[in-house]
Protein backbone atom coordinates (compact mmCIF):
# COMPACT_ATOMS: atom_id res chain seq x y z
CA UNK A 1 0.00 0.00 0.00
CA UNK A 2 1.92 3.12 -1.10
CA UNK A 3 0.73 6.59 -0.68
CA UNK A 4 -2.81 7.59 0.33
CA UNK A 5 -4.24 10.13 -1.04
CA UNK A 6 -8.34 9.41 -0.71
CA UNK A 7 -9.17 12.23 1.26
CA UNK A 8 -7.63 14.62 -1.18
CA UNK A 9 -10.36 14.14 -3.88
CA UNK A 10 -13.22 15.30 -1.42
CA UNK A 11 -11.40 18.63 -2.10
CA UNK A 12 -14.70 20.02 -3.95
CA UNK A 13 -16.74 19.53 -0.70
CA UNK A 14 -14.00 21.14 1.34
CA UNK A 15 -13.57 23.80 -0.79
CA UNK A 16 -17.42 24.80 -0.75
CA UNK A 17 -17.40 24.54 3.24
CA UNK A 18 -14.36 27.01 3.44
CA UNK A 19 -16.43 29.24 1.29
CA UNK A 20 -18.58 30.83 3.34
CA UNK A 21 -19.51 33.70 0.98
CA UNK A 22 -20.90 31.11 -1.84
CA UNK A 23 -24.38 32.35 -2.11
CA UNK A 24 -27.29 29.29 -1.79
CA UNK A 25 -27.53 29.17 -5.38
CA UNK A 26 -24.17 28.56 -6.31
CA UNK A 27 -24.93 25.33 -3.72
CA UNK A 28 -27.90 24.71 -5.17
CA UNK A 29 -25.98 24.76 -8.84
CA UNK A 30 -23.39 22.19 -7.62
CA UNK A 31 -26.05 19.55 -6.20
CA UNK A 32 -27.57 19.99 -9.31
CA UNK A 33 -24.73 18.97 -11.13
CA UNK A 34 -24.63 15.85 -8.68
CA UNK A 35 -27.77 14.52 -9.66
CA UNK A 36 -27.15 15.29 -13.56
CA UNK A 37 -23.80 12.98 -13.10
CA UNK A 38 -25.89 10.27 -10.87
CA UNK A 39 -28.58 9.83 -13.54
CA UNK A 40 -26.84 8.92 -16.37
CA UNK A 41 -26.96 5.27 -15.90
CA UNK A 42 -26.66 2.90 -18.60
CA UNK A 43 -24.11 5.02 -20.15
CA UNK A 44 -21.80 4.77 -17.19
CA UNK A 45 -22.34 1.33 -16.97
CA UNK A 46 -21.15 0.78 -20.19
CA UNK A 47 -18.02 2.67 -19.65
CA UNK A 48 -17.03 1.06 -16.45
CA UNK A 49 -17.65 -2.82 -18.11
CA UNK A 50 -14.52 -0.99 -20.29
CA UNK A 51 -12.64 0.32 -17.42
CA UNK A 52 -12.92 -3.02 -15.97
CA UNK A 53 -10.89 -4.72 -18.77
CA UNK A 54 -8.56 -2.49 -19.13
CA UNK A 55 -8.03 -2.42 -15.16
CA UNK A 56 -7.62 -6.20 -15.39
CA UNK A 57 -5.28 -5.89 -18.54
CA UNK A 58 -3.25 -3.41 -16.54
CA UNK A 59 -2.81 -5.00 -13.31
CA UNK A 60 -2.87 -8.76 -14.25
CA UNK A 61 -2.76 -9.69 -17.83
CA UNK A 62 -0.45 -7.58 -18.80
CA UNK A 63 3.41 -8.52 -17.25
CA UNK A 64 4.86 -5.31 -17.90
CA UNK A 65 5.83 -4.35 -14.28
CA UNK A 66 6.05 -5.30 -10.67
CA UNK A 67 5.31 -8.89 -10.09
CA UNK A 68 5.13 -10.10 -13.01
CA UNK A 69 7.89 -8.85 -14.88
CA UNK A 70 7.62 -10.53 -18.08
CA UNK A 71 6.55 -13.62 -16.77
CA UNK A 72 3.00 -15.43 -17.94
CA UNK A 73 2.32 -11.89 -20.27
CA UNK A 74 -1.16 -11.49 -21.72
CA UNK A 75 -2.74 -14.34 -19.04
CA UNK A 76 -4.58 -14.34 -16.28
CA UNK A 77 -2.43 -14.72 -12.97
CA UNK A 78 -4.06 -16.56 -10.22
CA UNK A 79 -3.92 -19.26 -7.89
CA UNK A 80 -5.60 -22.66 -8.97
CA UNK A 81 -7.95 -23.94 -6.61
CA UNK A 82 -8.68 -23.60 -3.17
CA UNK A 83 -5.97 -21.13 -1.51
CA UNK A 84 -4.54 -22.29 2.19
CA UNK A 85 -4.55 -18.94 4.55
CA UNK A 86 -2.77 -19.27 7.99
CA UNK A 87 -4.32 -16.01 9.36
CA UNK A 88 -2.55 -16.32 12.46
CA UNK A 89 -6.10 -15.67 14.25
CA UNK A 90 -5.84 -12.10 13.41
CA UNK A 91 -9.48 -10.94 13.33
CA UNK A 92 -9.15 -8.14 10.42
CA UNK A 93 -7.34 -10.90 8.11
CA UNK A 94 -10.47 -13.16 9.03
CA UNK A 95 -12.99 -10.83 7.85
CA UNK A 96 -10.93 -9.62 4.51
CA UNK A 97 -11.65 -13.00 3.46
CA UNK A 98 -14.48 -12.93 4.71
CA UNK A 99 -15.51 -10.04 2.75
CA UNK A 100 -13.60 -11.20 -0.59
CA UNK A 101 -15.72 -14.49 -0.50
CA UNK A 102 -18.68 -12.76 -0.33
CA UNK A 103 -18.36 -10.38 -3.75
CA UNK A 104 -16.69 -13.50 -5.58
CA UNK A 105 -19.80 -15.57 -4.51
CA UNK A 106 -18.41 -18.63 -3.57
CA UNK A 107 -15.29 -20.18 -1.50
CA UNK A 108 -11.81 -19.80 -2.61
CA UNK A 109 -9.58 -20.16 0.66
CA UNK A 110 -8.90 -23.29 3.04
CA UNK A 111 -8.35 -22.01 6.07
CA UNK A 112 -7.73 -25.28 7.60
CA UNK A 113 -5.29 -27.40 6.05
CA UNK A 114 -2.31 -24.48 7.00
CA UNK A 115 -3.47 -22.90 10.22
CA UNK A 116 -2.18 -24.96 12.60
CA UNK A 117 1.22 -25.87 10.74
CA UNK A 118 4.68 -23.95 11.15
CA UNK A 119 5.63 -21.29 8.62
CA UNK A 120 8.52 -23.68 7.53
CA UNK A 121 6.28 -26.78 6.42
CA UNK A 122 4.19 -24.50 4.05
CA UNK A 123 4.69 -25.02 0.90
CA UNK A 124 1.90 -23.28 -0.31
CA UNK A 125 -0.84 -20.56 0.53
CA UNK A 126 -0.90 -17.19 2.00
CA UNK A 127 0.22 -16.47 5.77
CA UNK A 128 -0.47 -13.29 7.62
CA UNK A 129 1.78 -11.52 10.28
CA UNK A 130 1.30 -7.97 11.73
CA UNK A 131 3.56 -5.13 12.65
CA UNK A 132 5.82 -6.39 9.52
CA UNK A 133 4.54 -4.27 6.75
CA UNK A 134 7.52 -2.59 4.40
CA UNK A 135 8.37 -0.97 1.74
CA UNK A 136 11.68 0.87 0.61
CA UNK A 137 11.25 4.27 2.63
CA UNK A 138 9.33 3.76 5.36
CA UNK A 139 6.60 6.50 6.28
CA UNK A 140 3.07 6.80 8.08
CA UNK A 141 1.85 4.94 4.51
CA UNK A 142 3.47 1.92 5.00
CA UNK A 143 -0.05 -0.56 6.61
CA UNK A 144 0.75 -3.15 4.64
CA UNK A 145 2.71 -4.93 1.71
CA UNK A 146 2.70 -8.37 0.12
CA UNK A 147 6.06 -10.32 0.19
CA UNK A 148 8.07 -13.39 0.60
CA UNK A 149 8.13 -13.32 4.29
CA UNK A 150 7.47 -10.58 7.04
CA UNK A 151 9.63 -7.88 6.20
CA UNK A 152 10.22 -8.46 2.85
CA UNK A 153 8.31 -6.53 -0.36
CA UNK A 154 10.31 -8.91 -2.85
CA UNK A 155 8.38 -11.94 -4.16
CA UNK A 156 9.52 -15.51 -4.12
CA UNK A 157 11.49 -16.51 -7.04
CA UNK A 158 9.38 -18.51 -10.09
CA UNK A 159 5.74 -17.70 -7.83
CA UNK A 160 4.06 -17.57 -11.23
CA UNK A 161 3.80 -20.68 -13.98
CA UNK A 162 5.04 -18.68 -17.25
CA UNK A 163 3.39 -21.09 -18.97
CA UNK A 164 0.13 -21.19 -17.43
CA UNK A 165 0.05 -18.19 -15.28
CA UNK A 166 -0.97 -20.35 -11.46
CA UNK A 167 0.46 -18.70 -8.82
CA UNK A 168 1.69 -21.43 -6.96
CA UNK A 169 4.50 -19.99 -3.95
CA UNK A 170 3.99 -18.64 -0.67
CA UNK A 171 3.13 -15.35 0.42
CA UNK A 172 2.90 -13.07 3.48
CA UNK A 173 0.27 -10.46 3.87
CA UNK A 174 2.37 -8.20 6.36
CA UNK A 175 -0.34 -6.16 8.14
CA UNK A 176 0.70 -2.80 9.94
CA UNK A 177 4.21 -1.40 11.10
CA UNK A 178 5.48 1.02 13.60
CA UNK A 179 4.80 3.84 10.99
CA UNK A 180 0.94 2.85 10.69
CA UNK A 181 -1.71 1.05 12.20
CA UNK A 182 -3.32 -0.13 9.25
CA UNK A 183 -6.45 -0.91 11.20
CA UNK A 184 -7.00 3.05 11.14
CA UNK A 185 -7.05 3.25 7.82
CA UNK A 186 -9.62 3.15 5.48
CA UNK A 187 -13.61 3.12 5.96
CA UNK A 188 -13.11 -0.07 8.31
CA UNK A 189 -10.47 -2.13 9.98
CA UNK A 190 -9.94 -4.69 7.56
CA UNK A 191 -9.86 -2.23 4.20
CA UNK A 192 -6.11 -2.51 4.20
CA UNK A 193 -6.37 -6.50 4.56
CA UNK A 194 -8.38 -6.65 1.52
CA UNK A 195 -5.94 -4.45 -0.24
CA UNK A 196 -3.09 -6.55 0.31
CA UNK A 197 -5.57 -10.26 0.14
CA UNK A 198 -5.95 -8.02 -3.39
CA UNK A 199 -2.34 -8.48 -4.41
CA UNK A 200 -2.07 -11.72 -2.91
CA UNK A 201 -4.71 -13.09 -5.35
CA UNK A 202 -2.99 -11.40 -8.30
CA UNK A 203 -3.70 -7.94 -8.36
CA UNK A 204 -0.36 -6.57 -9.54
CA UNK A 205 -0.09 -2.70 -9.98
CA UNK A 206 -2.37 0.00 -8.42
CA UNK A 207 -5.05 1.16 -10.61
CA UNK A 208 -7.73 4.20 -9.41
CA UNK A 209 -9.66 2.34 -6.79
CA UNK A 210 -6.80 0.71 -5.85
CA UNK A 211 -4.38 1.98 -4.00
CA UNK A 212 -4.32 4.86 -6.29
CA UNK A 213 -7.35 7.22 -4.12
CA UNK A 214 -9.13 4.56 -1.92
CA UNK A 215 -7.99 1.71 -0.47
CA UNK A 216 -10.25 -0.38 -2.11
CA UNK A 217 -13.00 0.58 -4.44
CA UNK A 218 -16.24 -0.72 -6.47
CA UNK A 219 -13.85 -1.24 -9.23
CA UNK A 220 -11.31 -2.94 -7.33
CA UNK A 221 -14.22 -5.59 -6.29
CA UNK A 222 -14.94 -5.62 -9.99
CA UNK A 223 -11.46 -6.25 -11.34
CA UNK A 224 -10.99 -8.85 -8.56
CA UNK A 225 -14.41 -10.60 -9.05
CA UNK A 226 -13.56 -10.81 -12.58
CA UNK A 227 -10.21 -12.37 -11.79
CA UNK A 228 -11.52 -14.97 -10.49
CA UNK A 229 -14.91 -15.75 -11.66
CA UNK A 230 -13.65 -15.59 -15.56
CA UNK A 231 -12.11 -17.53 -17.76
ZN1 LIG B 1 -0.99 -1.88 -2.67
Amino acid sequence: MKANKWFQRSLPLASLQRAPELSRYAYIAVFSLIVVACSEGSNSMAKKNINIDQLLNQTNLNSKSWPWNGVADGMRKKWNGLIPVKTNGIARAETALDRIEVKIGRKIFDRQSIAALDTAQIKRGIIVTEGTAVEPKMNDNTCGNVGRAPKEYDYPRNFVDNKTGVIDTVLYVNLGSDFCDDRKKGETESDIAVHEFGHALGLGPHFEGFGIGPIISDAFWSVLVKLYNDE
